[in-house]
């Protein structure tokens, strides 16, 4: 590490000064977001935490985007991803593993989606991807019924495409928003999955943008990957630039293969937050999983490290935070949860 590394990670001044840059339109280096990394708590935490929501501020006004997604085929998945109670090898009993769920249960979904703020619903498959033919048919049936249902925009998660025809047909289908997350730095893709690439990933993204679906696009932070590796990862996500990036944290549960490793500190989780927020300013940043468990009783501190973006409600495998918390929080903080 340089003395330079030391300077800016307990310098309180430089940081607010960083801040104002990136607010004023310059972009932060990769070798800066990596010190900012290194921040733990006291004055330059606060300065980092300041200066996130100021960037926040800046780019993103008050408003905190809200969305939530239904696990529409759990478990039984053919890939080994090692974070996941739904991969192959998984013995996590956490959840309860479904074929693809009937209309009414996309649809009473959507309601509570609605009631509990989200303006959309992710319906995320867990499966290798889409193929054309029969598969892609049976999935665009239930996109169009939910896009017609018109309570929340209608979103999926359905892992790799095939080919960009399929793309093209979700999108004609109604699918708005398609969530494929890179999950980590390339460099560390094939410690936690060898059954597909992350390039097999890339390929997708381009797919998705190509048929001009929105692209949500994130990944997993305190995998076992090293602080350089978190700074390659949010480079890429700088350069793949998705509409939406969910940070989630890992959740190691019982049964997948990660579930040896300890949970990330949350002051570690809230300086990586506002990294990711000086590093990708107006790109939308929303926290998803893994943040109970990270944050518990300190959970709504979420909010004070610049995203501008919160998954309500369950995740795929793992209870979540309903809507009001979200909303009672949001505004004691000066924002206003709002459907994304
Ligand atoms: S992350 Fe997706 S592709 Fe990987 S094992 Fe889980 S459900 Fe399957």
């Amino acid at each position: 590490m340089t003395t330079a590394t030391l300077a800016l990670s307990a310098d309180p001044a430089a940081i607010a000064q960083l801040a104002d840059a990136v607010c004023a339109g310059s972009e932060l280096g990769a070798a800066q977001g990596r010190e900012l990394l290194e921040v733990v708590p006291g004055p330059a935490q606060d300065a980092l935490l300041a200066g996130a929501r100021r960037i926040r501020a800046h780019f993103h006004g008050a408003a905190l985007k809200c969305c939530s997604i239904l696990n529409v085929k759990a478990g039984n998945c053919s890939e080994n991803c090692s974070y996941c109670a739904q991969a192959s090898g998984s013995t996590a009993t956490s959840y309860d593993k479904t074929k693809w769920l009937p209309d009414e249960d996309i649809a009473a979904a959507a309601a509570s989606s609605a009631a509990n703020g989200a303006g959309a619903l992710g319906l995320v498959a867990a499966w290798k991807g889409v193929k054309e033919g029969s598969q892609l048919e049976m999935v665009c049936k239930a996109v169009e019924k939910l896009a017609a249902n018109g309570q929340v925009r209608a979103d999926v998660s359905l892992g790799i495409l095939e080919s960009q025809v399929c793309a093209d047909r979700l999108h004609q289908a109604g699918a708005r928003v398609y969530g494929h997350n890179i999950e980590t730095a390339r460099s560390f893709y094939p410690s936690i999955c060898s059954s597909h690439s992350f390039e097999d990933r890339l390929r997708t993204v381009e797919y998705i943008k190509k048929a001009g679906m929105g692209l949500c696009s994130g990944g997993i932070f305190g995998m076992g990957e090293s602080r350089d590796q978190r700074i390659e990862f949010i480079e890429q996500l700088r350069y793949i630039q998705p509409d939406m990036i969910p940070i989630n944290f890992l959740n190691p549960l019982q049964g997948t293969k990660l579930d040896h490793l300890p949970v990330m500190p949350a002051d570690e989780a809230l300086t990586t937050l506002a990294t990711c927020r000086f590093m990708l300013p107006d790109r939308n940043l929303m926290v998803a999983g893994g943040k109970e468990v990270v944050f518990g009783a300190r959970l709504a501190e979420v909010l004070d490290a610049g995203i501008n973006a919160i998954m309500v409600g369950n995740y795929l495998t793992s209870l979540g935070t309903p809507g009001e918390f979200w909303n009672e929080q949001a505004a004691a903080r000066g924002l206003a949860l709002t459907p994304e």
